[in-house]
């Protein structure tokens, strides 16, 4: 993974898609290359080997949207990270807000899931934020500290190959973004914290990130591009946010 020099745009479509819609969504995406940015789209996993036919040579990379803590084994229902690499996937978001809140993945759970990603070559996206009772309880950096060192203390060293998003849970999908400078915050409070990792590694912003808001987020010094759900739904969105991180 290059380091901060390029931003970065990942698509996280969810339990959205079908393969008709997907093809075009993809073709749509195809049409507008190149990307000054490094793009890349979170697939749900049973469409993950259409996806890679689609993408296969276009510079866009593909992924998914969570994998397992585990190797391999008796685990039913669970993906390996190395399933994901031999896909093709370059990464894996991790820790998203949905799965800690529906699936009670806790922060060393999470930390165990990248450093299977990261063994299987894959780069895990880290999603770390607060919900709005934290928030509006002052508790808010109290919480990004606490995900983000249960990953560095696994992770040593390797904390370097990882991508970190700061998805505050109020603003996914709610239509309410951080203002850049409460995103821009956090990200400085995250590379802070990422001591001499924090020169490379790129610090995502998600939620409700749309084209008429993301241009003055990726301007914040902090800010190196953006995890996008909704939006990456629709290839005209999706681009002009791919666009706005030139
Ligand atoms: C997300 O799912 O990671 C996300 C940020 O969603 P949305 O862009 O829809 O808020």
């Amino acid at each position: 993974m290059p380091g901060r020099a390029r931003k970065f745009v990942v698509g996280n479509w969810k339990m959205n898609g079908s393969r008709a819609g997907n093809a075009a969504l993809l073709d749509g995406l195809k049409q507008a290359l190149p990307f000054a940015a490094d793009v890349a789209v979170c697939a749900p996993a049973p469409f993950i080997d259409d996806v890679s036919r689609s993408l296969a040579g276009s510079g866009i990379g593909w992924g998914a949207q969570d994998c397992s803590s585990h190797d391999a084994g008796a685990f039913t229902g669970e993906f390996s990270a190395r399933m994901l690499a031999e896909l093709g996937c370059s990464v894996v978001i991790v820790g998203h807000s949905e799965r800690r809140a529906q699936h009670g993945e806790s922060d060393g759970l999470v930390a165990a899931k990248a450093r299977r990603a990261i063994d299987a070559g894959l780069v895990p996206i880290v999603c770390v934020g607060e919900t709005l009772a934290e928030r509006d309880a002052g508790r808010t950096e109290e919480v990004v500290d606490r995900q983000l060192a249960a990953v560095t203390d696994l992770l040593g060293n390797d904390i370097a190959r990882t991508v970190l998003a700061y998805e505050p849970v109020w603003a996914i999908g709610s239509g309410r973004t951080a203002t850049p400078d409460q995103a821009q915050a956090v990200h400085a409070r995250l590379r802070r914290a990422l001591g001499a990792a924090g020169a490379s590694v790129r610090i995502l912003y998600g939620g409700s990130v749309k084209d008429d808001n993301a241009a003055s987020l990726f301007a914040e010094s902090d800010i190196d591009g953006g995890l996008i759900g909704g939006a990456s739904l629709n290839a005209a969105s999706f681009v002009a946010i791919c666009r706005a991180a030139a």
